[in-house]
């Protein structure tokens, strides 16, 4: 491919990322000002708007009359030094991380904030697990030095021993809390100076350069005293900055800083601009599909209820992988063969939801249709057979039976389970032996959610009963009479999932292992991959 075609130079200057965080360490704060300096001002507002109906997470119509705003502000694109940035949402309530999981799947690089005060915590650490996983590229923002925080180096100590990935600051900050001096550039030897404030632009920062020691100890006190002999101490223990290891997910570069004053937050957006991959080829079935294709392709990583409950539709997320994608062309949907209709494609370039017109590898499509979009879907261009590979499923742990409430309503709950199915937002399992069925969750509200979707968007009630059963596993074996002899021996808790992948239901992990141990040729998965 022409390194000088439009496709080529559009998917260069492309960045996309998520934000990954446990909740409170600042990851709605950061979004706003990353959107603030980069100029889209106007959705600012909408994240917090957001964060506020996230607070009511346990209820859902709260949940509802905010649909608008979530599904606006899941994507956000900005512009800064002639780079376009994609910051995809991921929902902060933990019931809703297998959501959050697949987010990770569409990015190219992710964004860690630590809380400065706490250092790593749970919720961190499993986002990173599915980073590794995949290997993404991770720049670390160490957030709120404006308070009195653990000592800058047991953070990163704490980070490479629990995260298992090195660390490279590229700033290092000058006291903290009330005394709080600033950070120093440790490539330029230049100090950005701290201020509190909101409003302020990064532009207004005092810098100093070259800095003098005399000068400077007798502004700072023994807090410069100590940044300095922290720093010396780094530059003879710390890693060099490797890129090829910063891309492979080993290391990660770390920015100390306040979100909440604008502070910290310009290096964060020069470091994904400077840093970070553009979009990176991705794998499929059949072959590895490099961005700067012509032909457009793209995958479906997020189903999402749209504004209008009563009419069903849903918007498809889907990733561009290649080429170029314009509003109104064909596509072709690998799984079925079939055309799919573009022309009232949304981007989300604001909260109007503005119709997009063109858009290149890296870039976030919306497609709103009625249910004929699934998860893991691969739409292409040229029609060829394609099925990118990667979206994962987890095992849920929280089980109930479900039957109707109203049997002249069965088909439209059957109806309702199927689609909530294929969008993601419960796993669906038919028992093999026949009977009810089963409504697997990571968390307690997903089955919630459920429940209230099926009333009101399907006019369904649903009858659950708590279900014996707490873990789930996909299972396989490399001879198909291995996994048949295993499905027949286990008739009566083998169940299929939505896509008629084969599981077995336990109620205690120690049957489980014992299963593991009496068909050593099956193998259990705790995830399935889309495929
Ligand atoms: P999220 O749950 O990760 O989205 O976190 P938020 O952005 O909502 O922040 C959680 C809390 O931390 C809020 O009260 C913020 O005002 C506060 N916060 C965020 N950044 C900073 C900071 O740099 N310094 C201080 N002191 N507080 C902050």
């Amino acid at each position: 491919m022409d390194p000088n075609s439009t496709i080529a130079k559009e998917a260069a200057r492309r960045r996309t990322f998520a934000i990954i965080s446990h909740p409170d360490a600042g990851k709605t704060t950061l979004t706003e000002k990353l959107l603030l300096f980069a100029g889209a001002i106007q959705i600012a507002g909408s994240v917090k708007a957001r964060k506020a109906s996230r607070h009511a997470a346990s209820d859902w119509m709260e949940i509802e009359k905010q649909r608008g705003i979530s599904v606006a502000s899941s994507v956000m694109q900005m512009e800064y030094r002639d780079h376009v940035i994609n910051l995809l949402d991921t929902p902060g309530h933990q019931d809703f991380s297998e959501d959050t999981y697949r987010v990770l799947t569409a990015v190219d690089a992710a964004l860690m904030v630590i809380d400065a005060t706490k250092g790593v915590e749970p919720q961190t650490l499993r986002l990173l697990e599915v980073c590794r996983a995949r290997n993404t590229p991770i720049i670390t923002f160490i957030n709120k030095l404006d308070r009195e925080v653990r000592e800058p180096l047991d953070l990163l100590d704490e980070i490479e021993r629990l995260l298992k990935i090195a660390t490279v600051p590229f700033t290092w900050p000058v006291g903290m809390g009330k005394q709080f001096g600033g950070v120093i550039d440790m490539r330029a030897n230049r100090m950005r100076v701290f201020t509190a404030g909101e409003d302020r632009a990064a532009a207004d920062d005092e810098v100093i350069d070259g800095a003098d020691d005399a000068r400077m100890t007798e502004r700072f006190g023994g807090d410069w005293k100590t940044a300095r002999s922290e720093i010396e101490l780094l530059e003879g223990a710390s890693h060099v900055f490797d890129r090829e290891e910063f891309l492979t997910g080993t290391q990660s570069p770390v920015f100390f800083g306040s979100a909440i004053n604008n502070f910290g937050v310009r290096e964060v957006l020069d470091a994904l601009v400077e840093l970070a991959p553009s979009p990176q080829p991705k794998p499929a079935s059949e072959r590895v599909v490099e961005p700067t294709e012509s032909k457009f392709t793209g995958v479906v990583f997020k189903i999402q209820a749209n504004m209008d409950p009563a009419h069903r539709d849903r918007v498809a997320f889907v990733r561009v992988c290649s080429g170029r994608f314009e509003r109104g062309m064909r596509l072709v949907l690998s799984r079925t063969g079939k055309d799919v209709k573009t022309a009232s494609a949304v981007s989300f370039l604001s909260q109007r939801r503005d119709i997009v017109e063109e858009a290149f590898p890296g870039d976030i499509v919306g497609l709103p249709n009625r249910g004929v979009l699934h998860l893991g879907d691969t739409l292409t261009e040229s029609g060829e057979a394609l099925q990118f590979t990667g979206l994962p499923f987890f095992a849920p742990e929280i089980f109930v039976n479900v039957d109707v409430a109203d049997p002249i309503r069965t088909k439209q709950l059957h109806t309702g389970l199927q689609q909530l199915g294929e969008e993601g937002a419960i796993q669906v399992f038919r028992p093999y032996q026949g009977g009810s069925l089963l409504l697997g969750a990571v968390g307690q509200l997903q089955i919630e959610v459920v429940a209230h979707r099926l009333e009101h968007e399907y006019n369904a009630r649903a009858r659950m009963t708590p279900s014996a059963y707490k873990l789930a596993r996909w299972v396989s074996a490399e001879q198909p009479a291995d996994l048949l002899a295993f499905l027949e021996g286990n008739a009566h808790r083998v169940a299929h999932d939505v896509v008629n992948a084969p599981t077995v239901l336990y109620a205690h992990q120690s049957e489980l292992r014992a299963a593991a141990e009496i068909w050593p040729r099956v193998q259990f998965h705790a995830l399935r991959e889309h495929s």
